[in-house]
């Protein structure tokens, strides 16, 4: 077996030789195998702990009966919906099988052998997987430091500082997964006019909609300022689709043509499309959601700054929190049924990132990290 993964790995070309597979949040059903536990809450994936709309439900439901036929291709329905929401053209939009679909589609189109990617350090795991698949190299710029008002944020001036001839694709996520940390308007909008041409901005908003209360700006805004932004967006987050995949880009069309020249013909299914459809229409689930989220979230943040945690500022349906030794947090956590995710892998091995729940969710983890800390 090591023999033979050796030799295929030989075969295997120099950037997916050099990546590491994405670890998801552990499945219920997993820990439920594992450790025999029955009563189990997730809060590991960033999901809406509401459970999909019904209007959503409803519509893939409807869409189901169908499925012996291929999808749209083309998503006319959704991308007329997506083009009324943000006021642009359909023409400007590109459908993904979830946004890091569209991810991939940048990745493909922009970059390759000999070509550069710049982001974050601390920035969500699919940009290096992307960039790395590609051929391409993966240029880090460290984040803010802890003293900074936006601690383990993006630096947009060390990121611009990577920024060559070589450059050809720059990875935002505003707000950043896992840190919860966010850009501001002007810090962005300066960040974007400094670009070279050369460089496609990408601004990843999929927390975008629980960001109330900040100076974050919608890039979505930004697009005919700036010919070469694209902002992805996503159905898994605040819309409760994640288990379909459905996402999108919004940017110049002339861009979107060359994501369309590439992507699989079919690459959004049609109970998705038919779910995002009814779900962007939805906006009373979308606005209890943000109200939910937001409340419950200044809830934990109390409960873990009253134990003592450094947590970092989120605008998103998360919170990363420093536990120390975060390996044996997270195996005692999973010992009491709950599961988050252990960050260690994007550079932050003493912190967990525990996803906003529902409440009794939030109360059942602070109850047990309180007995694994010892602070009862
Ligand atoms: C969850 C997430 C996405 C969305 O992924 P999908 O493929 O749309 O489910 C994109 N970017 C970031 C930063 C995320 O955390």
């Amino acid at each position: 077996m090591t023999e033979l993964r050796s030799a295929f790995e030989q075969l295997a070309v120099e950037g997916v030789r050099s990546l590491q597979p994405y670890e998801p949040g552990k499945p219920m059903e997993e820990l439920q195998r594992e450790y025999g536990l029955t009563d189990i809450i997730k809060l590991a994936s960033n999901e809406n702990p509401r459970g999909p709309g019904e209007s959503a439900l409803a519509a893939a439901r409807e869409a189901a009966a169908t499925m012996h036929r291929y999808p749209d291709g083309n998503g006319f329905r959704l991308k007329h919906a997506i083009a009324t929401h943000h006021g642009v053209a359909p023409e400007a939009i590109t459908l993904g099988n979830g946004s890091n679909d569209v991810l991939a589609l940048v990745a493909q189109v922009f970059l390759g052998p000999g070509r550069e990617a710049v982001f974050s350090e601390h920035a969500f795991a699919v940009y290096p997987i992307v960039t790395l698949a590609a051929g391409a190299q993966a240029r880090v710029a460290p984040a803010l430091g802890p003293e900074s008002g936006m601690p383990r944020g993006h630096d947009l001036e060390a990121m611009l500082s990577l920024i060559n001839d070589d450059t050809r694709v720059v990875f935002v996520a505003n707000p950043n997964n896992p840190t919860g940390t966010w850009v501001e308007r002007e810090a962005l909008k300066t960040f974007l006019q400094s670009l070279p041409e050369h460089v496609i901005a990408v601004v990843d908003e999929a927390y975008c909609e629980y960001a109330e209360d900040t100076r974050m700006p919608d890039a979505t805004q930004w697009l005919s300022a700036f010919p070469n932004l694209v902002v992805t967006r996503t159905f898994s987050k605040i819309h409760g689709l994640s288990g379909l995949r459905a996402g999108y880009s919004l940017c110049h069309p002339a861009v979107a043509d060359l994501f369309n020249r590439v992507r699989q013909p079919f690459n959004m299914n049609s109970c998705a499309q038919a779910a995002a459809e009814a779900a962007l229409a939805d906006t009373d689930y979308v606005r209890e959601s943000v109200t939910l989220n937001n409340t419950q979230r200044e809830w934990l943040r109390g409960e873990l700054d009253a134990l003592g945690l450094d947590v970092l500022p989120s605008a998103a349906n998360f919170l990363c929190v420093r536990v120390g030794d975060a390996a044996a947090v997270n195996e005692g956590l999973l010992r009491a049924g709950v599961i988050v995710r252990p960050v260690a892998g994007y550079g932050l091995p003493e912190w967990i990132r525990v996803t906003i729940g529902l409440p009794q969710e939030n109360q059942r983890f602070v109850q047990a990290l309180r007995n694994i800390l010892g602070k009862d």
